[in-house]
């Protein structure tokens, strides 16, 4: 792309909210070498951000786009995004109605804008209004990394979660093949990646579309088998997998992580919430009392390994008692890291047409509380580190200090420690942890030619 097409555009409507997220969305967008337009006739991205409020808003979108659409009809290259409300409210049909259209994206997924754009460069047309990126999302966008990377391997979902559009809008399951996967490791490695993350909204589910033989009654296209057939790719030093559903968690994946030392002690299993009836109520398909067996289980194996997870806080119905079930749960698991959510109705999804919704103060009030217990326990979490050598996998400058590095240890700890970029970009160090704090870590590498 030469410099002249490098260029981007963003109209703004509505409220401040919009505002800071348009400015977000730039931020991403000069970070990835793009310079402001001042003519959208001059940018090969042109981005609305838009609002549902007041109808004349809507109509003024859609005719700023119809021009655009006819542009890019001469100029293939261009790019179009609307994010937005317009965006999370009408999701695919925006679509069929500008069908020229690249990018259709909702409000929270701002952050997300590069990884995003990154698809629609890789060919696809994309939506992204879902609700899973909130909740249930360990893909903090890392960005620039040269050192991690996402390798997609089961797309869409079959389940029917009430709360979610995921299904409406990413199509039912499909498998990769292993052997195309593997080749993407391949290719990963050689471009000097050393951590894949394998990613699913359900991965869990990974295979079981694929025709496989099945060898003593067990199908043979699992996750587990996956995880056995991509972890010795050369040059890959570290595995992670995610999202896993509780309902199909087992055993012999356990077992398998714990044998293969590529793959992390890193599990993010979401459990949503810690009371049947609303696990019932969302059609999880699984128990808290289940979900605590897995994580026992997970402990059994690895008593150290890491656990993140999602929950929602004020689903339709949820009582005190059903709350604090949730809070309990967070208070006996200790999980590492929680992303949390208020409930929030989406278009299209049974859940949302049910009469009986929380009030917003309800979910905020419950969300503050859950939080704040979180925060606790992450830093109870941390204390384990102290004093303790983790392998750390360095990938970038610590952006508020550029006398340090920043990396992960196998747990997805970030991590902190004094050293160069350019020495370090990529290498597995070993970290003594000298300092911690809830979600992160500091401390001093102990290979001697650093110290
Ligand atoms: S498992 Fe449930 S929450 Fe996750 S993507 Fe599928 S339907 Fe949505």
């Amino acid at each position: 792309m030469n410099l002249e097409s490098r260029r981007y555009h963003i109209v703004t409507f509505g409220c401040q909210m919009n505002k800071a997220d348009s400015e977000r969305m730039a931020g991403v967008l000069e970070a990835m070498g793009y310079e402001w337009a001042e003519q959208p006739d001059d940018a090969k991205i042109v981005l609305y951000n838009t609002c549902t409020i007041r109808d004349n808003a809507e109509q003024k979108v859609y005719s700023y786009l119809g021009r655009q659409a006819k542009r890019k009809q001469q100029e293939p290259d261009l790019t179009l995004v609307v994010a937005g409300c317009v965006a999370q409210q009408e999701g695919e049909a925006l679509l069929r109605r500008v069908p020229e259209l690249d990018l259709v994206m909702g409000p929270q997924h701002a952050n997300r804008l590069q990884e995003l754009l990154e698809q629609v460069f890789d060919g696809n047309q994309v939506v992204a209004t879902e609700p899973i990126n909130i909740v249930e999302d360990i893909t903090k966008p890392r960005r620039d990394s040269a050192v991690t990377a996402w390798v997609n391997v089961i797309y869409g979902c079959n389940e029917r979660c009430t709360y979610c559009v995921v299904p409406n809008v990413r199509g039912i399951e499909q498998s990769r093949t292993p052997e195309a996967i593997r080749a993407e490791m391949e290719t990963l490695s050689r471009q000097g990646f050393k951590e894949v993350t394998l990613l699913g909204q359900n991965i869990d589910a990974y295979g079981r579309d694929l025709p496989g033989s099945t060898v003593e009654g067990r199908h043979q296209h699992t996750l587990t088998d996956l995880l056995y057939f991509v972890h010795d790719v050369p040059g890959i030093e570290r595995i992670r997998f995610a999202t896993s559903h509780p309902r199909y968690f087992t055993e012999r994946l356990i077992r398998a992580c714990a044998e293969l030392p590529k793959v992390c002690e890193h599990f993010h299993i979401p459990f949503q919430s810690g009371d049947n009836e609303i696990l019932k109520a969302m059609s999880r398909g699984y128990t808290q009392e289940r979900y605590r067996r897995i994580i026992e289980m997970v402990r059994s194996y690895m008593p150290d390994a890491s656990i993140s997870a999602d929950a929602i806080v004020g689903f339709p119905g949820e009582t005190d008692a059903q709350f604090e079930a949730t809070l309990q749960l967070v208070e006996d698991l200790e999980f590492d890291l929680l992303n949390t959510a208020a409930y929030s109705p989406r278009p299209n999804t049974p859940a949302a047409l049910w009469g009986n919704q929380l009030s917003e103060e309800v979910k905020a009030d419950r969300l503050q509380q859950l939080n704040r217990l979180v925060n606790q326990k992450a830093a109870g979490r941390s204390q384990r580190y102290l004093g303790r050598t983790e392998e750390v996998l360095v990938e970038d400058t610590n952006h508020k200090d550029p006398t340090q590095v920043m990396g992960r240890t196998r747990g997805n700890r970030l991590t902190f420690f004094a050293g160069e970029i350019e020495q370090l970009r990529g290498q597995l160090v070993p970290v003594k942890i000298t300092e911690i704090r809830p979600f992160s870590l500091t401390g001093m590498p102990l290979m001697p030619a650093l110290l």
